[in-house]
């Protein structure tokens, strides 16, 4: 029996049920990414290649190798089905809407042709569908799921297959073309992903719960997008956490990430629509957006964040919170500005997790308090206090005094190049 198991969301060999599950029962299984042209990630381009030629080698070292394709992923699965004499085709399920209809699509496709076609968990910690609440078809408030979450039996975790047996005359086809070097510092892949998540649980995350929210510390895993691209099992990373003493708060990082994968599935418009309608006269100021875009909006803090954005593919949570805010409710630009802009550039960015947090922040989401609004001054004096977050991505500004730094404004003479702020300084 041959067992095709194609790669997605979920580019690893360890605790990967698809393929621990098609290695222990099929005599031969062939590994299959297929690029798809259709998905623009011209930012994560380079991890993603990073992440494939990770996953190539490791499939090696098993016996295997990745077999790639280019083109229409359903069309290419079932070719090489037909190719290899495959009786299968195992995914990891996926949520957002793109990714189900072409779920639905392969499993049509399958049914013609009498080929199994199965979906396995993998990309969330707890499967999407699993968990309900008492008269809904999903969890809108986070701390109820968070209470269902932690109580539900987690998946056991496995370790990668003993040995991957491709069938004769199974292709393997070139790494696709592009950008090896990534942009941003990370390296894509499983090989770099587990260094980073070693390290991380041994050396840092005992200070998580008091450092996560400090802008200039660093002192969050930076996992997001190992777990973007599935290089990482979340599940794995949940369960080596928790042996750790001091793990809760951010397991529960973690459980934000299931939460909003359950809200995607139940609510596939949430790129498009408020999930809880509001009445907001959004602001059409392109030059505000361009600004914004650019770390130019004259608020230190805020351009900082962005710059990040630009420089790394990655931005620190609690900047993501400040920088949304002040677009969506200072600016009063619409969400689906800042998504689009965080869409494109981030290393992390996937669906559920981008276009969940931009509706909390913008008060159509999830949040139970939607009309907050972060002071970005208040925000800077409690999250980078001295400033160095500020001096390292706004570098026109490094040589002010802490007295000044997030109120550039005040400066006499005014600091050369820096913008004067788009919003009164009184409100940020
Ligand atoms: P850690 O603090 O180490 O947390 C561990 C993991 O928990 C993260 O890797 C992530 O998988 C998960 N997590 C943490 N916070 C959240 C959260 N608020 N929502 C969902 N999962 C969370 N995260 C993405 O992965 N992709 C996105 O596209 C994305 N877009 C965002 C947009 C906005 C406007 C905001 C406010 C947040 C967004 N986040 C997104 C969530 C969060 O900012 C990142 O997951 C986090 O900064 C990643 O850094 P880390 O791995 O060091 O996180």
């Amino acid at each position: 029996e041959t067992v095709i198991v194609l790669f997605n969301r979920d580019l690893r060999t360890r605790d990967h049920p698809a393929l621990a599950e098609a290695c222990a029962r099929a005599r031969h299984v062939v590994p299959l990414f297929v690029m798809d042209p259709a998905i623009r990630a011209r930012h994560r381009h380079g991890f993603l290649i990073e992440a494939l030629s990770d996953l190539r080698s490791s499939l090696r070292d098993l016996g295997g190798d990745l077999v790639l394709r280019r083109g229409d992923p359903v069309a290419e699965a079932v070719r090489l089905a037909g190719d290899v004499g495959a009786s299968a085709i195992w995914t990891s399920a996926d949520v957002s809407a793109y990714a189900r209809r072409r779920q639905e699509r392969l499993s049509r496709a399958c049914a013609e042709r009498r080929l199994q076609f199965r979906l396995f968990p993998g990309v969330t910690i707890v499967p999407p569908d699993r968990l309900r609440p008492a008269g809904g078809d999903h969890y809108r408030v986070f701390t109820p799921y968070w209470r269902a979450w932690s109580k539900t039996v987690h998946r056991s975790v496995t370790g990668p297959p003993r040995v991957v047996t491709l069938p004769p005359g199974a292709e393997p086809g070139e790494l696709p073309a592009g950008p090896r070097a990534p942009y941003g510092h990370l390296r894509g892949g499983e090989t770099p992903g587990r260094r980073r998540l070693d390290l991380w649980l041994k050396l840092c995350l005992a200070d998580y719960a008091r450092g996560h929210d400090e802008l200039a510390e660093d002192q969050t895993s930076m996992l997001s997008p190992y777990l973007r691209f599935g290089c990482v099992s979340p599940a794995e990373v949940a369960a080596r956490a928790a042996g750790y003493p001091g793990a809760e708060e951010f397991v529960r990082q973690l459980c934000w990430r299931d939460f909003y994968y359950q809200v995607a599935l139940a609510f596939p418009d949430l790129p498009r629509r408020d999930y809880r309608p509001r009445e907001v006269d959004w602001n059409e100021d392109a030059h505000a957006a361009d600004a914004w875009r650019a770390g130019m909006t004259g608020v230190p803090i805020v351009d900082a964040g962005m710059r990040q954005l630009q420089a790394e593919g990655w931005m620190h949570n609690r900047a993501r919170m400040i920088v949304g805010s002040y677009l969506t409710k200072r600016l009063k630009i619409h969400w689906r500005v800042g998504g689009e802009h965080f869409a494109e550039l981030l290393l992390d960015g996937d669906v559920p997790n981008n276009w969940g947090n931009w509706q909390w922040v913008a008060g159509t989401g999830n949040d139970t308090r939607p009309n907050r609004v972060l002071n970005p001054l208040r925000q800077a004096a409690r999250f980078d206090p001295d400033g160095a977050y500020v001096r390292r991505y706004v570098p026109e500004l490094a040589s002010l005094p802490a007295s000044l730094i997030h109120e550039p404004w005040k400066a006499a003479p005014r600091v050369p190049g820096y913008p004067a702020p788009l919003t009164t300084p009184d409100n940020g």
